[in-house]
């Protein structure tokens, strides 16, 4: 018998309704779960969360809060096997990618636990001193952030269906702010899963989390002005969405997570045979292929100086043909699959474009695949090298969402930071080198169009995060077609879900204000 994926509104689980989408099993095809349509009684449901969840959530201090963060982490960490099934059956991927989903949730609602603990028994914020405003030094300027009155809304992607909850939902519901979730239906189970464990154990107060699953209508009609909203998934999906009335008109405050182009540069000085290079070389495979390449923040760009063009292709496929694809449930296995027939479809479409642009410099769909067939979703990984780095286009524009990479060459400093402009904003932009100054220029530079720069060089082999990680301490998000968006960076986080306004008045009525306040500090 499949699992039918309910609703969770106004604090009650709905009755079952009529399948209509289908959650498979991306390597054998066989059917996991199914959702239903359209979700009856939003507006009422999303009432019920302001009134009920807010309130509640908003009664307790932010240490309180914090406390309730480390139960559903506990929670998590008890039912961890539970979730690595369900991740491997309906993501199809190997053990050490259902890790970065699961285990980086996990970690991300942890650190937000331990974060929330040491804003201690306040219930608002502060943001810089007070600024005094007339002679006698009596009328005063207070900024403060009090939490959201309304709820927070994520419309999530299918990569991520624990991290992309967590990583948001956390600072939320630190902030006192109700959450209600709608995963990607093709990978739902999880999510879904999860918020039941934690409605389950009676963690939350009612109303401060519910989930949608299967579908997005009515959900942003739902919301009125001050509700927030994240959004994670494609830039065609976040247009539709940035132009929706309770956006476009209601000022709803909106974040969007979308699509990019992120760049890793090798450095000039890292020549063949140096560790820089080997370095580079060995992230660049691993990650183009963690997560079989369906990471927001995977090197789609790799920027080389041209005279070591051949020397890293030869090295990088050397390594990807040691990487066999196929069905997780085999040992052998180092890359799972896709998340779908129709990511897969997406993939090989988008390989064809780049190729009119590229040579192939690797391509291992010449290995047979391990326990799978051509029906599965399983795309082995290819290296693509740009024929002409200034005349090409697709390169910077088109993002593949799977294990493709397309090398590139660059003449100078000068010319790797026009080359990384050119996906127009991206996540995350890396350089590998073993000049600290040739790395600092290139970071200033970067950092005008990439939401993080990950500097590597030999000292931080061993200790660096990973160009491809998003670390709760660092923030996520990129300009331009990235999204403009901005989450996590530690408390930083808190900002999206607290109004921030001037209170101005006598200093001895804004010290009374701020008797509950602690000053938001990085
Ligand atoms: P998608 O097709 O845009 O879907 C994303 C979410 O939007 C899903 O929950 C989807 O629901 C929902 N949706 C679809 N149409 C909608 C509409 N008209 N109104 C409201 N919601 C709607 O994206 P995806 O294919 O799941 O995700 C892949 C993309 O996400 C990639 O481009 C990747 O780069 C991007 N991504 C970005 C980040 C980041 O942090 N920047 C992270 C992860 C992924 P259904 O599933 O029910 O259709």
């Amino acid at each position: 018998m499949t699992t039918f994926l309910s609703n969770y509104l106004g604090g009650q689980w709905q009755s079952p309704s009529q399948a209509v989408h289908t959650l498979l099993d991306p390597i054998t095809g066989e059917t996991l779960a199914h959702t239903g349509g359209a979700a009856q009684g939003l507006p009422q449901a999303f009432e019920f969360a302001r009134k009920e969840g807010g309130r509640a959530l908003k009664a307790m201090s932010y240490a309180q809060r914090a406390a309730m963060l480390a139960e559903m982490v506990k929670l998590m960490q008890s039912k961890r096997d539970d979730y690595y099934a369900i991740s491997l059956a309906n993501s199809g991927t190997t053990k050490a990618d259902s890790g970065v989903d699961v285990d980086g949730g996990i970690f991300t609602l942890g650190y937000y636990a331990k974060l929330g603990a040491g804003l201690g028994d306040a219930t608002s914020l502060t943001d810089g001193a007070a600024a005094v405003m007339s002679k006698d030094q009596l009328f005063q300027s207070q900024h403060m952030m009090v939490p959201v009155r309304g709820l927070a809304l994520f419309i999530n992607a299918f990569n991520f269906p624990s991290w992309g909850l967590w990583e948001k939902a956390a600072p939320a519901l630190l902030s006192g702010v109700p959450v209600v979730i709608k995963p990607a239906t093709v990978t739902a189970w999880l999510t879904h899963r999860m918020v039941a464990d934690v409605i389950e154990a009676g963690l939350l107060p009612p109303g401060a989390l519910s989930i949608v699953c299967g579908n997005s209508t009515g959900l942003l009609d739902a919301l009125t002005p001050f509700d927030v909203m994240s959004f994670t998934g494609s830039a065609d999906t976040a247009s539709k969405i940035r132009s929706h009335p309770s956006i476009a008109r209601d000022s709803v405050r909106v974040n969007i997570e979308a699509d990019s182009l992120n760049v890793t540069i090798l450095g000039e000085d890292a020549a063949p045979g140096t560790e820089a290079f080997n370095l580079y070389v060995d992230n660049l495979v691993r990650d183009m292929t963690i997560k079989s390449g369906q990471r927001c923040t995977a090197p789609r760009r790799a920027l080389v100086p041209k005279g070591y063009m051949h020397a890293v292709a030869e090295a990088a496929a050397g390594k990807l043909a040691a990487i066999r694809t196929g069905d997780p449930r085999n040992a052998e296995t180092g890359m799972g699959a896709l998340v779908s027939r129709e990511q897969y479809d997406s993939v090989q479409a988008g390989l064809a474009q780049l190729k009119s642009e590229s040579s192939t410099l690797f391509d291992g769909s010449a290995q047979p695949l391990l326990d799978a067939d051509e029906r599965s979703a399983c795309v082995a990984p290819t290296l693509l090298g740009v024929r002409d780095t200034d005349a090409a286009t697709k390169v910077h524009d088109l993002e593949v969402f799977g294990p493709v990479s397309s090398l590139m060459g660059y003449r100078d400093l000068a010319h790797a930071m026009e080359i990384a402009h050119r996906g127009l904003g991206s996540l995350v932009a890396s350089v590998y080198s073993a000049d600290n100054a040739w790395m600092a220029s290139a970071a200033q530079e970067l950092a005008t169009s990439h939401g993080r720069v990950h500097l590597v060089s030999p000292e931080v082999a061993k200790t660096h995060t990973g160009h491809g990680n998003v670390m709760p301490a660092s923030i996520h998000g990129g300009p331009g077609r990235a999204g403009g968006g901005e989450e996590l960076g530690g408390l930083r986080a808190l900002a999206f879900y607290h109004r921030k306004s001037a209170i101005q008045g006598p200093s001895a009525a804004l010290d009374i204000a701020k008797q509950n306040s602690t000053p938001l500090s990085y």
